[in-house]
């Protein structure tokens, strides 16, 4: 049936007199329109309308309409870590990306993204990107370039890597990723070239929650099902921003549209909370307490699942430790948990929360009440932001345990279940180096590296950097304690060369030798699978010029031959740069960079992926056999593929009998190992996977913090934060500072060069209760001073009910700067004035935003001038001494502006940030633990090493 759109009368008349075109014929006749036959509309462009799409040009309107001519090809966001799915719109006329908009096909993002997905666009047209290959000329900052050439770039850092190695200095040699991405494709690299050199921005980010969920269950991360859920607990923002956090959302709304109820703990009424059943505003660092109160009430009322805690959880190591007298029943076990936590009455957690004790019961009770239907989940915010913030992970965890909903439809699974992970056709060797500038002594549960630590290193001679690489990662602008960053940045002997990858202009490209023009999303290869729900999907990111290209024939040999200027992609950066480091083949090295397909020969990027598709990714080669393609064409022309898998209670997953070959079982626990390695769990007769800790089961009670002397931790349980209010005189105007929250339309530093998402947020004020803008004199608008314990910033204050009393709030996300001699990014910083002396620093904005000339003319039109506040500069380091996280929230005084201050000052003694890292560090108790190891073995650490570099000797027991 033809679709006859309706309009109205106006509409009609102004057809009429020519005013308007009409489109109502057109619209009938046009199949390319994105309706059904019936006249339906369609969300997508269908797919088999991909390679040849026709739309009207907006632009053209109000004239008669101009048809363009797209070719649609599938590639991934890049601008948070949910990996998803977008389309690009390439204008068969020009040759160019048009647009950005969802790709269908994905299963995490079902066609749909955030603003930061289509605003790509802005990102590749961006007129101040870095198109070239540039070289420092004068001191490193300087803000002095030239040009080079790639040729130039390779063989000068081939040399230096190739002469590190030779000498013997690996440990010199470092990769310091902010967003990853690249699937392990880094980790062989890394390992090819024989460093322990990999770096990440972890520790800054989530190894709070990490270090939780690892010590309960040897996985890292939670993947909860929102869709299926009865009830659904966040400790996060996941409707605006937290991690995955368009899947997720999507998913929450989907199981909140099923009848699923919403509870939030956040002392900020975030969009999340004020979409929730429950708000619980927290006050930061209690959420611990808060829900070992909320499994008080679900042990009291009987609302635990006694099956899977008798059959999954290792009572037996907790009685027999912890209870020697008592018979080792799993009725005693019940009792001892009641006394357990007998102390953490609704009371005592609304006495340390500020939240009423009935909701807390309330919230307990419905969280019981959903069974193996309680999804969970808790990343940055509490367990980033306090000292033993990864305790309050694995409170969360506890409330999953004792429903029974671990692994099940509608609980929270482990992250692995939900996530692939591919394999290669060869493994270089893992590295026989241990670099503690990333896994120092004092740090043996470091989730990942103390990345945010490496300049305090350096600073105490503890190494030196030959090499440097920092790949999209600005940590003088992201991580805390920045000024200390320049400081090691910009001094030679101890960061010998500094090559930035990016695809712009960061504070830290300012003090790099190398700034090398890496591709945005869709300019480069990758490979991306997430934990986003209950599935497993895997997504393919191409450089979509280079695959436009391709399609008319016209194959190139490298990706920045496709992409604008001479931008290329790291993955084939790495495969020239590994045969520079090796050009004879003589390290060992150039090996690993050989085609699976023609042996001796170098690898070329489309044969990796090729090899990938084709033998490691289960019913690929199938699915696109179907359809008469390769497994690569079908990537190349869908973008994502959804594995099958089963996901729910792969723990009860039987145990076959090749996998039992060789094995040995415990008498005494049932643990099933195997060459000294747990394998299983024999359960009620039965050999099942189990979860991958070392009992495989859910560790309740955790020997292995026993044995590393910490047995106070040996439970779930409550640490007081360093922002805790015993630690605050109020009276003094100390308050917590919460830094964390994202803005759900940026991106940490990622987003700088997005022209609309710079238009709609441009300012972080701080966030400030009624009650505590009235006891300080000051209304939305005014400046305030607020003091960390290295410095000051200043910034406008926001009133707000929106915000706990005694906690303010502000959004890291903004307040990007440059100096007079720097290039970049206009969209989003302002040009600062920054001074030292003797380590006392001070930044000043002089110059806000304003309109520029460029090729864009939307830069002429900046009608905003603010650019925020950075305040990360004034924040000291905070290591957790258990999970390594920086311990984000800041104890701070807070008052009016002081007459010399300006917007946006930035104030810090980078003498006092020391001090204040050597007072963090005095918590520690370092390696060696048990057998000399310097971590646990069963832990898991990026780039694992050979087995004997666990041990502080460097070699094993036995070797
Ligand atoms: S959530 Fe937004 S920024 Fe993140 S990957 Fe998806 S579209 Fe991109």
């Amino acid at each position: 049936m033809p679709y006859h759109p309706e309009i109205g009368l106006i509409e009609r008349l102004a057809i009429k007199w020519g005013f308007l075109p009409d489109t109502r014929q057109q619209a009938a006749e046009d199949d390319y329109r994105t309706r059904r036959e019936d006249g339906t509309l369609v969300n997508f462009p269908p797919v088999e309308k991909w390679e040849e799409w026709v739309e009207y040009d907006p632009q053209a309107w109000p004239k008669k309409p101009v048809p363009r001519h797209y070719a649609l090809v599938p590639t991934i966001c890049f601008n948070c870590e949910a990996a998803c799915g977008l389309l690009a719109y390439i204008d068969k006329g020009t040759q160019t990306i048009r647009k950005f908009e969802g790709n269908p096909l994905h299963p995490g993002s079902r066609g749909r993204n955030c603003a930061k997905g289509p605003a790509t666009i802005n990102q590749v047209t961006d007129p101040e990107r870095i198109l070239y290959p540039l070289k420092r000329q004068g001191p490193r900052g300087s803000g002095q370039w030239e040009r080079v050439t790639w040729d130039h770039v390779l063989d000068d850092i081939g040399g230096c890597i190739r002469k590190a190695i030779q000498e013997g200095r690996q440990n010199e040699i470092m990769y310091h990723v902010g967003r990853p991405g690249h699937e392990r494709y880094m980790d062989r690299v890394l390992q090819a070239w024989g460093v322990d050199g990999h770096n990440s921005h972890t520790n800054i980010c989530s190894s709070g929650a990490r270090m939780g969920y690892q010590i309960w269950q040897g996985y890292d991360r939670p993947s909860p099902d929102h869709a299926n859920a009865r009830f659904i607990l966040l400790l996060s923002a996941h409707l605006e921003a937290g991690h995955y956090f368009n899947p997720h959302a999507q998913r929450i709304i989907d199981g909140k549209m099923a009848g699923a109820k919403i509870a939030v703990l956040d002392p900020r009424l975030s969009n999340t909370a004020s979409m929730a059943d429950y708000w619980l505003p927290t006050q930061p660092g209690s959420e611990a307490a808060v829900l070992l109160a909320m499994a008080k009430i679900i042990l009291d009322e009987n609302l635990y699942d006694r099956a899977f805690l008798r059959r999954w959880v290792n009572w037996e190591a907790y009685l027999k430790a912890d209870w020697p007298d008592l018979e080792p029943t799993f009725n005693n076990f019940i009792s001892a948990l009641k006394q357990v936590y007998a102390e953490f009455t609704p009371e005592f957690a609304a006495r340390e929360s500020g939240v009423d004790t009935a909701l807390i019961v309330e919230v307990a009770r419905q969280a019981g009440r959903a069974g193996s239907r309680l999804a969970t989940h808790n990343w940055r915010g509490a367990g980033s932001g306090n000292l033993g913030g990864w305790q309050v992970a694995r409170a969360l965890h506890l409330l999953n345990v004792l429903t029974g909903s671990v692994g099940t439809q509608g609980g929270t699974s482990p992250n692995a279940w939900n996530k692939f992970q591919p394999q290669f056709w060869e493994n270089p060797p893992a590295q026989k180096f241990w670099n503690e500038l990333s896994f120092p002594l004092e740090y043996p549960f470091g989730c990942y590296e103390m990345s945010f630590l490496l300049p305090h290193f350096l600073k105490e001679g503890r190494g030196k950097l030959d090499v440097y690489f920092t790949r999209v990662y600005n940590p003088v602008w992201t991580n805390p304690d920045g000024f200390t960053w320049m400081e090691v940045l910009r001094d030679e002997s101890k960061v010998g060369l500094h090559i930035a990858l990016t695809p712009t202009w960061s504070e830290t490209a300012f003090f790099a030798d190398y700034v090398l023009p890496t591709g945005h999303s869709p300019e480069r290869h990758d490979l991306q699978s997430q934990e986003t729900h209950a599935g497993v999907w895997l997504s393919f990111r191409q450089p979509v010029l280079r695959e436009y290209l391709r399609r008319q024939g016209k194959e190139v040999e490298f990706t920045h031959q496709a992409n604008p200027g001479e931008v290329w992609e790291e993955d084939e950066f790495w495969i020239e740069l590994s045969w520079r480091i090796d050009p004879d083949g003589s390290l060992g090295i150039r090996r690993h960079f050989e085609s699976p397909y023609r042996p001796g020969e170098k690898l070329k990027i489309e044969e990796y992926y090729r090899w990938i598709f084709e033998n490691a990714v289960p019913g690929l080669p199938e699915k696109a056999a179907e359809e008469g393609l390769s497994p690569l064409e079908y990537m190349r022309r869908y973008g994502a593929f959804q594995i099958p898998r089963d996901t729910y209670r792969r723990h009860e997953r039987h145990l076959s009998p090749q996998e039992l070959a060789g094995s040995e079982t415990d008498p005494q626990t049932g643990t099933i190992s195997k060459d000294g390695k747990a394998i299983g769990v024999m359960i009620d007769g039965v050999t099942v996977e189990g979860f991958a800790s070392p009992s495989r089961k859910q560790e309740f009670y955790s020997s292995t913090l026993v044995a590393w002397g910490w047995p106070e931790y040996r439970l779930p349980g409550y640490i007081k934060s360093h922002v805790h209010p015993e630690n605050l005189d109020v009276a003094k105007g100390e308050m917590v500072l919460v830094p964390t929250f994202r803005l759900p339309t940026l991106i940490h530093t990622r987003s700088g060069n997005a022209k609309w998402l710079n238009e709609i947020s441009h300012r972080n004020p701080v966030w400030l209760h009624t009650s505590d803008a009235c006891r300080l004199g000051v209304q939305t608008g005014d400046l305030l001073r607020v003091t960390t314990n290295i410095g000051y910033f200043v910034n406008h204050v926001w009133v707000t009910e929106s915000i706990k009393p005694g906690v303010v709030a502000c959004s890291h996300h903004l307040g990007r700067w440059r100096r007079q001699q720097d290039q970049g990014s206009r969209w989003s910083t302002g040009v600062v004035n920054i001074e030292e002396d003797n380590g006392r620093w001070r930044l000043r904005q002089v110059q806000g935003l304003s309109p520029f000339p460029s090729t864009d003319p939307d830069s002429s039109r900046i009608w905003w001038s603010d650019s925020g506040v950075h305040q990360n500069l004034t924040f000291p380091v905070h290591p957790d001494p258990i999970s390594g996280m920086h311990c984000w929230h800041q104890k701070v005084k807070v008052e009016k502006a002081h007459s010399e201050d300006r917007y946006g000052d930035v104030i810090v003694d980078t003498a006092q940030s020391h001090a204040i890292y050597k007072e963090w560090l005095a918590k520690t108790r370092p390696a060696p633990g048990p057998a000399g190891l310097r971590r646990p073995l069963w832990f898991t650490r990026p780039v694992r090493p050979a087995p004997e570099m666990f041990f502080v000797n460097n070699s094993t027991p036995e070797s």
